[in-house]
C-alpha cells in the first residue's frame, strides 16, 4: 500500500491501452482513441521504496 491511498485507487481506475498506451477508464472494453481491446490495469507496480 502506497502513502496516499486516495492516489492508489485513483491509479487503479485508469487502464491503459497495450497498443497506444493511451489511458482509459477501468473496465472499458476497448481502448477510446484506438478501439483495441486488449488493456491492461494500471498498478501499483510502479515503485515501491524498499
Ligand atoms: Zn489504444
Amino acid at each position: 500500500m502506497g502513502k496516499f491511498p486516495i492516489a492508489d485507487a485513483e491509479i487503479s481506475k485508469i487502464w491503459i491501452c497495450k497498443k497506444c498506451k493511451s489511458r482509459n477508464k477501468a473496465g472499458s472494453e476497448k481502448c477510446r482513441k484506438c478501439g483495441y481491446r486488449s488493456l491492461r490495469p494500471k498498478r501499483k507496480e510502479i515503485r515501491t521504496k524498499k
